[in-house]
């Protein structure tokens, strides 16, 4: 009897507990600073010709919905035997997590799909040059290659600041390839951080 009793109002706190995150969670939504508008149309991939500016293309596209989400705008998908088994953009702003770039969730989404962390055969295609965090991801995730679009001298650590994959201590070899897609790619950031300044000036005059 005691024992039902408590495990509803445990039940009940657990609801109550979810509530409130939920209500939270609203909260920080109605909060998030919205993004300027994208005067970027999302590109269309031929399906006839799957190369690299395909793959790139649909992580170009993931970038757009990073976009209209208010986030910084970087997309990601891996490739398989010609197939993308995972595809992600920046969620940093709406899940609040620094870790929550295109590449770490796009690598963890093709691990538990394909269910092994080992990802030998997969090919990351990124729009913009991975960051510290995520050059090493792809060296632990073992990906066979990683290729973007616009490099990044001050952040990226695959060519740009740094070259994390010639360390020659590592026991995985990554191949690296830069500049896909980048006119496009380098655009769409570019502009992002231009309308973004020109809003937070206009904020500043009102
Ligand atoms: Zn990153």
């Amino acid at each position: 009897m005691w024992l039902s009793f408590s495990f509803k109002i445990s039940r009940a706190l657990t609801t109550v507990e979810k509530l409130a995150r939920l209500s939270e969670m609203q909260e920080q939504r109605t909060d998030k600073k919205t993004a300027p508008e994208c005067p970027f149309a999302p590109l269309a991939p031929s399906y006839l010709v799957r190369d690299k500016e395909f793959f790139m293309k649909h992580a170009y596209n993931q970038a757009l919905k990073a976009w209209k989400e208010s986030e910084v705008p970087v997309g990601a998908v891996i490739e398989m035997n010609s197939q993308i088994v995972a595809f992600a953009h920046n969620m940093v702003e709406t899940t609040k997590d620094p870790t929550a770039h295109a590449e770490i969730l796009a690598i963890s989404q093709a691990a538990a799909k394909l269910g092994d962390w080992r990802l030998n055969e997969c090919t990351l295609y990124v729009t913009k040059e991975p960051c510290p965090m995520c050059s090493g991801a792809c060296v632990m995730a073992r990906l066979k290659k990683v290729v973007y679009a616009v490099p990044d001298p001050k952040m990226g650590f695959l060519g740009g600041a740094l070259k994390i994959h010639e360390v020659p201590t590592l026991n995985h070899h990554l191949e690296v390839e830069c500049g896909v897609l980048a006119e496009q790619c380098q655009q769409m950031i570019k502009t992002f951080f231009m309308l973004k300044r020109k809003s937070a000036e206009n904020a500043d005059v009102c």
